[in-house]
């Protein structure tokens, strides 16, 4: 799996063969598409979607190019599950976070359930870490230690979307940025 930014862009990359095998570094060509699915907005709007497969030239893998959007096997884009994190680092219950979004208790608590090991707090926290200080160190200077390892986590992702956003693509969707900085991985694999 390759977690892409723009899916429109991605049709042309694999066509000019831009596209490098994270396996083996081969030319990815077009292969099809993965399965059909919906998925559901912060807005309460569903969206289809098919994500794009492509194959490795010289290893002949396949790979699924998952939009930074959605998140592999859930049903909620990563804007609302995001959402819920975020509410979670504002000290707000799994109760109250499921009324707001209009999400079953049971789902929101599954999202937050995968999203507090200290380990891939750890993890979440480097990645956005990572990425602001290749872009803008200064920015990662202006860092506060926040209250929780939840909070430091959402906070460095937000410091790599801003200098990402600042120095490529001011137009980027936040949510999808972090689902192509933490590669799909914004929730714990279960
Ligand atoms: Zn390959």
């Amino acid at each position: 799996m390759i977690v892409v930014a723009e899916p429109d862009q991605v049709g042309a990359d694999l066509a000019a063969g831009v596209l490098a095998c994270p396996r083996c570094g081969g030319r990815l060509r077009p292969w099809a598409y993965a399965a059909a699915r919906r998925v559901r907005l912060l807005d309460g709007s569903t969206r289809a979607v098919r994500p794009r497969r492509a194959r490795c030239a010289a290893c002949r893998r396949t790979q699924v190019l998952l939009p930074g959007w959605l998140l592999p096997r859930r049903a909620d884009a990563a804007e609302v599950i995001g959402a819920a994190l975020v509410a979670k680092a504002n000290r707000q219950g799994w109760r109250r976070i499921a009324t707001q979004l209009g999400r079953a208790p049971g789902t929101v608590r599954r999202w937050l359930r995968a999203a507090r090991s200290r380990q891939h707090l750890d993890w979440l926290r480097r990645r956005g870490v990572q990425i602001a200080a290749q872009l803008d160190p200064d920015l990662l200077a202006a860092l506060d230690p926040q209250p929780t390892e939840l909070a430091d986590a959402l906070t460095a992702l937000s410091a790599a979307v801003l200098a990402w956003r600042r120095r490529f693509a001011r137009h980027a969707r936040p949510w999808t940025l972090i689902g192509v900085f933490t590669a799909g991985r914004l929730l714990a694999p279960s």
